[in-house]
């Protein structure tokens, strides 16, 4: 590992700070904080931490001696001086005198020390940073320390690895305890670069930023100069079907796997979204016929139980073509999954006060030989986020396999992580948005009531897909909505391309849960002489191109077998034929029978399907001189033709049609049904 110190660009940050009143020490804090923090092999995901010791004002204006140490909920790699806040450390010194002190205390006791008492809460591992008598102090979870120290003899090896350069520390949960630990070993150590957490991390420190910095980049490579020594034959791998299938076929079973059905009657599901990852190293490690082993010993440091939950979930190879084996098989091993969780919690629970709150039974990490791994998470980011980590671990315990045998901390020092007690405080806090967990895909996205419907169920937490004939629109909208989006180039009158779009959505989500039958466009005629040719085109558009879409979705929600809802964009021309209109009004008649065939032949599924009735709203299909005709054939101008042709007088706009697609998608007992949003149009209503 090379150091990326460079002092220019070190210089030049200090100067950008200086102007915004952040002093020298802080500014390289931040600097090398972000060094550390963009690379992965050092930190992922709000892992890791760093701190500097400086002087400020407070609010009077005297100077204090403060310590700046990351604060929870902040990234290494974007951090800003914001992200470390600042703690009087004479009263943070005064703790290491105590006996003990509870997790609890000490989070109310450092948020006592802040000088603004708006910043985030210190990191847990603020007081080893305390009391670490150096100016800089870096903590990461370097992937070759890891698989030098998660070993059965990892505190032979370090000594081995970094000789005299480091003291070790035992492993200890953070906290309290650790933080007095490791002071007491850095004190009969005087002298070292740098503390090894054994089964946790590494510490380093220097009176300059670039002193702690590099005696990282020193130490790490001095590991991965090791794990380059002496290597065994890596993952022997177990024998596979002939021909695996593919991951948007996996994705839906497994994603239905692992929902959680809210209710009895199982109507009602906590989801998760899944992130895919395949490469040689992944297929090297869930390939191999000891897979069974390796992948469930536990997690690489104690950080990653929260995530990830302490062992993945192995399940056997998909065969291609014929997926009700493995359908069956993983239903089974996750059924396994929950029974060893739950004997898990209730075997370290125990007697043990203060009773916890057991957290869902679910894997979070999916392993499918011949394929790769499913990453599962509340929304896709923390799904990306679990799948991160779950390739760390591969990385990690395919080093630790390599120089030894992978062995991390004990499953009852992992239990006190994923229980622990500040983690158990945060929840039922934090509500999710409705739609949360779920995925919609939105055909004719690019524009109009597709991109306001896109945008409409991203607000409300969808994972969204946006599909369009015209690929940089649909990308413009995926890349302007709040949250997860993907833009997908679809015609949807052609059948290859919209099983590659689902295909796409399934491999990129996990799955899907509700679809938006929306794109469509008007053709004109009377109807006595309007040729073949024009009628076919729009039957193509407005009827087949919603079977097409509809026979995708219902497939994908078979798979996952958790209901589902598909929404139609009907037209007030499917129950209120306008003159010249019969082109586009009699397909869309035809769609709005599908919506309700789909009702009736799916809903014993948990399959739901609706139908939006919208009219006269300013879109793709009825701009130019088409709108302008209509309103001109009443003597209106196209404002007032919008705006004053209805009953409520007011204009409906994309916005509307969008919110009444969110209302039917959150209406669980509403299928069969056709939603009117035309501000009153009492020759459309339905009857
Ligand atoms: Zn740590």
């Amino acid at each position: 590992m090379k150091s990326r110190w460079c002092s220019r660009e070190a210089e030049r940050l200090v100067r950008a700070y200086a102007r915004r009143g952040v002093d020298r020490d802080l500014a390289l804090r931040v600097y090398t904080t972000r060094l550390l923090g963009r690379d992965p092999r050092l930190v992922l995901h709000g892992g890791g931490n760093t701190s500097v010791k400086t002087t400020m004002r407070d609010s009077l204006g005297r100077r204090v001696d403060v310590l700046c140490v990351k604060g929870s909920g902040w990234d290494m790699g974007d951090i800003e001086p914001r992200g470390l806040p600042a703690l009087r450390i004479a009263a943070l010194l005064e703790l290491r005198h105590l006996d003990s002190l509870s997790d609890g205390e000490m989070v109310n006791l450092q948020r006592g020390c802040l000088l603004d008492s708006t910043s985030p809460n210190p990191s847990v591992e603020t007081l080893l940073h305390a009391f670490l008598p150096y100016k800089y102090v870096d903590h990461t979870h370097s992937t070759a320390v890891l698989a030098v120290t998660d070993q059965p003899d990892g505190d032979a090896l370090c000594r081995e690895v970094f000789g005299g350069r480091v003291a070790l520390v035992p492993y200890v949960m953070p906290g309290f305890a650790l933080a007095r630990e490791a002071a007491e070993i850095h004190e009969a150590n005087p002298g070292v670069e740098g503390l090894i957490l054994l089964k946790h991390g590494i510490f380093t420190f220097g009176d300059t930023a670039r002193d702690a910095y590099e005696r990282m980049i020193d130490l790490v490579s001095l590991a991965e100069a090791r794990l380059r020594r002496g290597r065994r034959e890596r993952f022997r791998p177990s024998r596979l079907p002939p021909r695996i299938a593919r991951a948007s076929e996996v994705g839906p079973i497994v994603r239905g796997l692992l929902a959680e059905p809210l209710d009895d009657a199982g109507g009602e599901w906590r989801r998760a979204i899944l992130d895919f990852r395949t490469n040689g190293r992944i297929r090297t490690y869930v390939d191999g016929e000891d897979v069974g082993r390796y992948s469930q010993v536990g997690v690489v440091t104690p950080d990653h139980a929260i995530r990830t939950k302490n062992w993945p979930l192995v399940l056997p190879a998909p065969l291609a073509g014929d997926l009700s084996a493995f359908k069956r098989e993983a239903g089974e091993r996750i059924a396994r999954y929950v029974r060893r969780y739950r004997a898990y919690f209730a075997r370290h629970n125990g007697e043990r006060e203060p009773v916890k709150v057991e957290l869902d039974p679910y894997p979070r990490v999916v392993l499918v030989p011949g394929l790769g791994l499913f990453g599962a998470g509340g929304s896709a980011s923390d799904a990306g986020i679990v799948a991160d980590i779950a390739e760390n671990t591969i990385e990690v315990v395919t080093d630790a396999e390599a120089i030894g045998r992978y062995r991390p901390i004990r499953e009852a020092d992992m239990f006190d992580v994923e229980y622990w007690s500040l983690e158990q405080a945060k929840l039922g806090k934090g509500m999710e948005p409705p739609l949360a967990r779920q995925v919609v895909l939105v055909t004719g996205g690019g524009s109009g009531i597709g991109a306001a419907t896109a945008r409409e169920f991203a607000e409300q937490g969808a994972a969204v897909a946006v599909l369009d004939r015209n690929r940089s629109a649909a990308e413009a909208v995926a890349g302007a909505v709040a949250g997860s989006a993907i833009g997908i180039v679809c015609d949807v009158t052609e059948r290859r391309s919209v099983r590659r779009a689902f295909d796409r959505v399934c491999r990129t989500f996990g799955g899907l849960d509700i679809v938006v039958s929306n794109a469509g466009a008007a053709w004109r005629g009377r109807i006595g002489d309007v040729p073949d040719r024009v009628l076919r085109q729009s039957f193509d558009l407005n009827f087949f191109a919603h079977q097409t879409v509809a026979q995708n979705a219902v497939r994908v929600m078979t798979a996952q077998g958790t209901g589902g809802v598909l929404l139609f964009n009907a037209s007030k021309q499917a129950v209120n034929p306008g003159r010249n209109f019969g082109p586009y009004g009699l397909p869309k008649a035809a769609t709005l029978s599908l919506a309700r065939q789909y009702a009736l032949e799916y809903g014993e599924q948990g399959i739901r399907s609706n139908a939006v009735n919208a009219d006269r709203v300013r879109t793709r299909i009825y701009k130019g001189d088409l709108l302008e005709e209509r309103a001109a054939a009443r003597g209106l101008t196209v404002e007032q033709y919008l705006g004053s042709g209805n009953l409520l007088k007011r204009e409906v706009k994309v916005e509307d049609v969008a919110k009444a697609f969110v209302d039917l998608a959150l209406s669980p007992k509403t299928t069969a049904a056709v939603l009117t949003v035309d501000g009153g149009n009492i020759e459309a209503a339905l009857r």
